[in-house]
């Protein structure tokens, strides 16, 4: 579809707040040197926000020219943005999550929407193998005695010591996609048994897994795993569910790591069994409620690692990823050819 000039038009609206997210100045010169022929790129200079899978308040600027946008390149996409711009035929979000790009007319029209699926998997796998090593080693209770001033070895080596190898450790990670895949071949590399879980698991084996089940088939290997991790999209199948009674299921020395959403996971369950001790302790990127309300007691539970919803960060990788990923499937689009990570927006991602 052309406008009324002939001319295409690309709206890129990824000045994002957060230094890390914004498109660099060489990202925006990859992406007009390798514009296809005949396409015009708009960028947008009002800052935006890259929280979350998009549904920020738009700014005045963006919603002037996406009237003309044949595609827009942001982090989701406002639906009062969406219901501006008539001309759409691909939204790409710099997003791997799409739980707030699905609404209504979205699903209803006929424009495509992939999303960064896969993209951030390299930072995320390095931080969760961080998160891992850090209660393994017990290195949370070494942070608690170094402050108070106190050498103590029992923590470590007396009776009560939790301190493991990986390669002793079984971990289920629920969600076999970018993200599950490469946690599970750094930890495979260093001796650990992963099995993952997937939708689809007649499609295959990922790199990383032994094996790989279904959504129907995986608490059952609850009792048997030392470490879950949950790297599923948020959807209507995946919306709570990690249960306290699935939690129950783990052994007591079990860690549990979140970095998908926190709409998986029933929070309030997981604080009651981190704060009695059930779950050896947890690692969390993600929550029910973010920025994470001050009353929550996760703040202080010392058996929790947690950050502000970061675990991707890695302003270098991720835009050459992140572009590579968007001309290729610009130029895919361009040409016809099948595109890469198109959302199905019936599953939800
Ligand atoms: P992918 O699409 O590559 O992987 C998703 C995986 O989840 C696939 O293996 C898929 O199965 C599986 N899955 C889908 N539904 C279910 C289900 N009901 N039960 C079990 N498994 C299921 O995405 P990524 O790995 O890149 O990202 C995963 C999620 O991580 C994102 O959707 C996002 O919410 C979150 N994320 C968080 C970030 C953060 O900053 N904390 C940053 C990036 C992502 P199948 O392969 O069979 O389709």
């Amino acid at each position: 579809m052309t406008s009324d000039t002939g001319v295409r038009r690309l709206v890129v609206d990824l000045r994002a707040r957060a230094n890390a997210w914004a498109l660099p100045a060489a990202g925006a010169e990859r992406l007009r040197a390798a514009a296809p022929p005949g396409w015009e790129i708009i960028f947008v200079d009002a800052q935006t926000s890259s929280d979350g899978d998009g549904g920020a308040a738009p700014a005045e600027e963006v919603r002037a020219v996406v009237g003309s946008a044949e595609v827009y390149f942001g982090y989701g996409m406002a639906r009062s943005l969406f219901q501006a711009a008539p001309k759409l035929g691909w939204i790409h979000s710099a997003s791997a999550g799409v739980g707030g790009l699905l609404f209504a007319e979205v699903r209803a029209s006929d424009v495509i929407v992939t999303n960064s699926a896969g993209v951030h998997a390299i930072p995320m796998a390095e931080y969760m193998l961080g998160g891992i090593l850090y209660l393994l080693k017990s290195l949370d209770a070494a942070r608690r005695q170094q402050r108070a001033g106190i050498w103590d070895k029992s923590v470590f080596s007396g009776p009560e010591s939790t301190v493991r190898e990986l390669r002793e450790c079984r971990v289920l990670v629920v969600g076999a996609g970018g993200i599950g895949s490469a946690l599970a071949t750094r930890l495979t590399a260093l001796g650990s048994h992963c099995v993952g879980v997937r939708r689809h698991p007649g499609r295959g084996i990922p790199e990383g897994f032994e094996r790989v089940v279904g959504p129907d088939d995986w608490h059952e290997l609850l009792p048997e795993s030392d470490v879950l991790v949950i790297a599923a999209p948020a959807t209507s199948e995946t919306k709570q569910l990690v249960t306290g009674e699935l939690l129950d299921r783990l052994p007591p020395d079990a860690i549990f790591v979140n970095v998908a959403r926190g709409s998986l996971v029933d929070e309030g369950a997981l604080v009651d069994r981190l704060a009695t001790g059930a779950l050896r302790g947890a690692v969390l990127d993600v929550f029910e409620e973010e920025p994470l309300p001050s009353s929550s007691p996760l703040w202080g539970l010392p058996n929790v690692l947690m950050t502000p919803h970061v675990s991707a960060v890695s302003p270098r990788g991720f835009w050459e990823r992140e572009l590579s990923l968007f001309l290729d499937n610009w130029h895919g689009y361009v040409e016809g050819r099948e595109m890469r990570n198109v959302v199905d927006k019936e599953a939800g991602y």
